[in-house]
């Protein structure tokens, strides 16, 4: 039986996109592989989503989730693999061979951490590498620890890692962090944190776990080993597109979905929210947005409005 609505992905957008479909009392059904909230299971606190101020990154997603559920959105536990134009609508390919046919798709898939593909950084992955301070903070106990980027999430991660860590070094490649100024200043006033400015990471050095950090200076080019036990990454993140999305909805350089302000893309039917759209700022504030215009939009395509779709 086609739904009218398939959303794909179960992140902030798509949870906020399903309860409004499902408020409106359209045919809707979401496809999460995993447990719902996408990212923000991985953010340790979340201080800057309004009316709410301080919360586990979790137990907000668990709030969206019973939210959607409440108002009657049906959530099947598939990973979506594919996508592909039909007759009248699209289909959804599972990973487990499953077909969901929908008149409209809403691609609420989300984001990833980039990779840095430095010397170390597979072959310690999960033996000190990590991209998740929230999973694997814990582990550190008492240890030394480096964090790279100088992001909202690097910075951010490297106050919360400082529950557990004896010290928490942040390599930064410029002499300024790009996060929001007031995570910096906690950063800037933690002892436990120290900030290597100007530096990049190299190499991960160890034997059967992670023993140091090699880091160089982009002024000079001088190298020095941080004795580390752990290596969290985070430089940025990359969209999570499924097969078939490139060929039905335009990408930015980044393969980021490209929508109009009512977040249709460039097929008549398909819409794109949160992360995985090409946007000026990912927060969870902005992916609920996303995700409540998209289902208004598709609501208003699915009967028979007029829609601004990109040319
Ligand atoms: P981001 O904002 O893209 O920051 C990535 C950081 O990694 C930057 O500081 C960047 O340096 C650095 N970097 C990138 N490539 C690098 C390389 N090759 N070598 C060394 N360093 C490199 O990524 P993010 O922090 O993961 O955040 C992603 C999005 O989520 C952002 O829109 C962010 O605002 C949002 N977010 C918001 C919150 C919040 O509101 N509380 C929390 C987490 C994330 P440069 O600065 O020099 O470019």
């Amino acid at each position: 039986m086609p739904e009218d609505l398939i959303i794909v992905g179960g992140g902030p957008a798509g949870l906020t996109a399903g309860m409004y479909a499902a408020r409106a009392r359209l045919p809707v059904r979401l496809l999460e592989g995993g447990v719902s909230g996408g990212q923000l299971n991985n953010t340790a606190v979340v201080e800057n989503y309004p009316g709410v101020e301080s919360i586990a990154g979790y137990e907000l997603a668990s709030l969206m989730e019973r939210q959607a559920l409440k108002f009657g959105l049906e959530i099947d536990r598939e990973r979506a693999v594919g996508l592909a134009a039909t007759r009248g609508g699209f289909t959804v390919e599972t990973e487990s061979g499953r077909a969901y046919h929908g008149r409209a798709v809403i691609l609420a898939l989300g984001a990833t951490p980039v990779k840095l593909g430095i010397p170390g950084e597979t072959d310690y992955s999960g033996k000190g590498v990590s991209y998740c301070a929230v999973c694997d903070g814990p582990f550190f106990r008492d240890q030394e620890i480096a964090v790279i980027g100088g992001g909202d999430s690097a910075v951010e991660e490297a106050v919360y890692l400082t529950r557990f860590a004896k010290k928490v070094h942040i390599i930064h490649r410029r002499d300024e962090f790009r996060a929001a100024k007031e995570i910096q200043e906690k950063a800037l006033q933690e002892p436990k944190i120290e900030v290597h400015w100007s530096y990049v990471p190299v190499a991960i050095l160890g034997n059967d776990g992670t023993e140091a950090l090699r880091i160089q200076s982009v002024k000079d080019g001088s190298e020095q080993d941080l004795p580390v036990a752990g290596v969290f990454f985070y430089v940025g993140l990359k969209p999570m597109l499924i097969d078939g999305v490139r060929e039905l909805a335009k990408t930015d350089d980044r393969g980021f979905i490209i929508t109009d302000e009512s977040m249709a893309c460039s097929t008549p039917g398909l819409f794109a929210a949160g992360d995985v759209r090409s946007k000026v700022l990912r927060q969870i504030a902005t992916a609920v947005g996303d995700g409540a215009v998209a289902a208004f939009a598709a609501q208003h395509y699915l009967e028979g409005g007029r829609h601004t779709q990109l040319g």
